[in-house]
């Protein structure tokens, strides 16, 4: 069949969805993320207020006055004749047991054998998203996600995927790394379309080696995603240049995350006044990494710079130096996640911030 891709624009657009089953549920409630006008013709309780639900007879009358009908009943004979209806009617109608003669797609079952893509779903503006994450985000069928990944991203997802989250918190591991590996494997063994759905770029700091390695063990296609790594979105966002011709030559993105209470970074490494030093996990460290660039030899009047939530509307941005740095996050009411960008191209900002971010947008 000829398809063409063309976003629907559903916002304040009466849309029907039929069936009692969870899948019309969650399907309503993926309209209505996209803010459609929702009713459902089923037995359900839902507390989402944005849902009308009712359940009666549906009649060929209820097609009427909808731009797009989903009929995802139990009932096949319904499902088809709903289908006529809106083929009568001139309504764009998918249907779950005939998706060949529906006039509109979603993809809601595994079409190939098992494989799991890593996708990197960049800092969180959705936007930022590759076409090709966008693409294989919404032809899942399992989505295994982190904590990092954001809402507007989370609600481009294929909304019949099966979603599970494998988020980890500093303290609060909810599944253990050698768990997320051999969970991959096995839901790609169903068979599913599996994504493995990570913040900014799987193989920056993202442990996306670790997972894909226990994937060719077991001798599962895989295909790895690039995403816009943090660095990059929170440096664009906050119109900090990593690099510059009059200021830095170089750039290093380290970790600043703590093991026992301890950071691991060779600092003789970093205190070239040319080097831009870029810190993933640094909040908590911040005190001490900020202490101990000053200690082993670079100016604490360099500059530095915390960029909270990047590229998304709740980016904050804290600029000041390596020695006051600290003592400014501590009276600010700084929240995870963080990027410590440390050197002068910091200044640049002055000149080159451009994004205004807007919290209730
Ligand atoms: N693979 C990811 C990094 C994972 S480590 C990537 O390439 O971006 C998680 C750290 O990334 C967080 O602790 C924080 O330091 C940083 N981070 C991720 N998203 C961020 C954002 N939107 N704003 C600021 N920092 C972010």
């Amino acid at each position: 069949m000829q398809l063409l891709h063309a976003p629907l624009a559903v916002q304040d657009r009466p849309c029907l969805v039929v069936g009692s089953s969870r899948l019309a549920l969650r399907l309503a409630e993926w309209l209505v993320l996209h803010k459609a006008q929702v009713t459902v013709i089923g037995d359900h309780t839902t507390d989402n207020d944005r849902i009308r639900s009712t359940s009666r007879e549906v009649t060929s009358a209820d097609i009427d006055n909808n731009w797009l009908v989903i009929t995802a009943s139990d009932d096949k004979s319904l499902n088809s004749r709903i289908l006529d209806w809106c083929n009568d009617k001139c309504r764009f109608c998918y249907s779950i047991d005939n998706p060949e003669h529906a006039s509109w797609m979603l993809n809601l079952s595994a079409t190939s054998p098992g494989q799991v893509a890593l996708v990197g779903a960049g800092p969180g503006d959705p936007e930022l998203l590759t076409l090709r994450a966008l693409r294989l985000i919404q032809q899942a069928d399992v989505i295994v996600y982190d904590r990092l990944v954001s809402k507007p991203i989370m609600a481009r997802c294929n909304p019949a995927a099966e979603f599970i989250y494998a988020g980890k918190s500093k303290a609060n591991h909810t599944l253990p790394q050698e768990s997320i590996n051999n969970l991959l494997v096995t839901l790609a063994q169903r068979p599913a379309n599996v994504v493995r759905l990570k913040g900014g770029d799987p193989f920056i700091f993202g442990r996306g080696g670790e997972e894909i390695e226990t994937l060719a063990d077991h001798r599962i296609p895989f295909q790895v995603v690039p995403g816009i790594t943090a660095a990059s979105g929170c440096a664009a966002f906050a119109g900090i240049p990593l690099t510059h011709r009059d200021h830095a030559q170089s750039v290093v993105f380290v970790t600043g995350h703590l093991r026992n209470g301890e950071i691991n970074l060779n600092w003789h490494e970093l205190v070239s006044p040319q080097l831009t030093v870029v810190v993933y996990m640094g909040l908590t460290g911040l005190e001490n990494i900020c202490a101990s660039m000053i200690q082993h030899g670079r100016e604490s009047s360099t500059p530095a710079a915390l960029v909270q939530q990047g590229t998304q509307p709740q980016q904050r941005v804290l600029v000041s130096t390596l020695k006051d740095l600290p003592a400014l996050v501590a009276n600010s009411e700084v929240s995870a996640p963080t990027m410590l960008i440390i050197g002068h191209v910091v200044t640049l900002r002055d000149k080159l911030d451009w994004f205004s971010p807007a919290p209730d947008a």
